[in-house]
């Protein structure tokens, strides 16, 4: 019984295909980030993570071969970041990595970072994927999760418009 409610536990809040933590647990970690910023001065950022051109590895590799590419880029994440950091899957190709007592600056040396190891990687036949990362830092204009985040999103597209492959943040 007790085996049987950690399971179903952990599958309320992961996502099956990766393990990652699930959307619906990402409003409680932002919303506990953005409030001690606002309490206690303690900063936090987001990293908003979209694999680039994904649609053409699934047209060209099949989708099985996409979800080794999702499931790849998760587990490298993983192995990369700090205990306390922690990785969300938030829709198809796209991760939120939440890191908690972190400022802009050493934000930006993980971005660059994860962007170099996922372009190093190979996940399917030899072929190199990108990423396109937005950076947001708790701050006082960014007055609750929901603009925190969406800072983080408007930044990762302004990337995507840049070219993909880059990182943005507020300069
Ligand atoms: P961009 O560089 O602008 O991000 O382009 P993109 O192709 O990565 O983005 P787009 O949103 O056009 O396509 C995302 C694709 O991801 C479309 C969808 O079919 C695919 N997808 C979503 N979830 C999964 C999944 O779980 N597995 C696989 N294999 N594909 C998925
Ligand atoms: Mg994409
Ligand atoms: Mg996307």
């Amino acid at each position: 019984m007790i085996k049987l409610h950690r399971t179903i536990e952990k599958e309320s809040i992961s996502d099956p295909l990766t393990g990652a933590f699930n959307r619906r647990q990402l409003d409680f970690h932002l919303t506990s980030c953005s409030t001690d910023f606002h309490e206690h001065r303690v900063p936090s950022c987001i990293l908003m993570i979209d694999i680039d051109n994904f649609k053409a590895i699934n047209d060209t590799y099949g989708h099985n071969a996409g979800d080794q590419v999702i499931i790849g880029v998760t587990q490298l994440i993983q192995s990369h970041c700090r205990a306390q950091d922690k990785l969300f899957r938030v829709g198809g190709e796209e991760f939120v990595l939440l890191l908690p007592k972190t400022v802009q600056h050493d934000a930006i040396n993980v971005a660059n970072k994860l962007k170099g190891l996922i372009k190093s990687a190979r996940f399917v036949d030899n072929k190199a994927i990108t990423a396109s990362i937005g950076i947001a830092e708790t701050s006082d204009e960014l007055d609750n999760a929901q603009r925190w985040l969406k800072s983080a999103d408007d930044f990762m597209y302004q990337a995507k418009t840049a070219g993909r492959d880059r990182i943005c943040y507020p300069q």
